[in-house]
């Protein structure tokens, strides 16, 4: 993304004090719902693997034809300067909120959780733009989409991708396997194979919204 793109995105929808929440990370134990009548989908962004190389961001905005200049989801470049080696990238994107703010406030049920995925998802037509959605989401990633003039977020491509039976279009673009997708619900899967044996963090659990977006937070190793 250009410098002006993200300044775009960032301004249009006040993603910089998610950013700068990154610090406030809680461990969570790897306790998944075991409802097995729908699916669970989720999603790890692991900070080891991501070279900020911003192909996610590319192919999700084509996949999901965002509008020129917006964004579902963008990696941030969180490096300390003084530590260029340690790099350490921050996906910005919905967290898929299992306790969703933005479903909850919702007058017109535009934006909703679907009830075979799990996933917060919006149905465009039903949108009245009050706003009261973006307004609400503490993570600061709802965003109107220019063009719709509905308001959007990151649905990890339920209705274009995962609709085709494929994976994200963020995880079919990264070369470094930095993303992994899966349901919570069945137990075999890479996604509970992985935060079985990793711990993973939540953004601001504090506010009790359990997002199903989990990060790996980079590992220093010494030398
Ligand atoms: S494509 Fe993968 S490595 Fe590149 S920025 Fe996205 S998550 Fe990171
Ligand atoms: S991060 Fe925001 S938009 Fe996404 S589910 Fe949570 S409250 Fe809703
Ligand atoms: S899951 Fe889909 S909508 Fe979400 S960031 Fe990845 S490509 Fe974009």
């Amino acid at each position: 993304m250009s410098n002006d793109g993200r300044r775009k995105f960032l301004k249009g929808i006040g993603l910089g004090s998610l950013v700068m929440s990154v610090g406030s990370y809680g461990v969570v134990a790897n306790k998944p719902t075991t409802d097995k009548k729908s699916k669970h989908y989720a999603m790890i962004f692991d900070q080891n693997k991501c070279v900020g190389c911003t192909d996610c961001e590319i192919a999700c905005a084509k996949v999901n034809k965002v509008p020129k200049g917006q964004f579902r989801m963008i990696i941030e470049d969180k490096t300390d300067p003084k530590k260029p080696r340690e790099r350490r990238m921050v996906r910005v994107s919905c967290q898929q909120c299992v306790e969703a703010p933005c479903v909850q406030v919702c007058p017109s049920k535009a934006c909703h959780r679907d009830n075979l995925t799990n996933i917060v998802t919006m149905n465009a037509d039903d949108c009245i733009g009050c706003l009261y959605c973006i307004v609400a989401c503490p993570y600061n990633v709802r965003f109107v989409n220019e063009e719709t003039h509905a308001a959007e977020n990151c649905n990890f491509c339920e209705n274009t991708n995962l609709k085709e039976g494929k994976d994200p279009a963020c995880i079919e673009a990264c070369k470094y396997e930095a993303i992994v997708f899966g349901d919570l619900n069945d137990e075999k899967s890479k996604i509970n194979r992985i935060l079985k044996i990793k711990d993973s963090l939540r953004m601001k659990p504090e506010l009790g919204t359990k997002p199903s977006l989990r990060y790996i937070p980079a590992v220093r190793l010494g030398v």
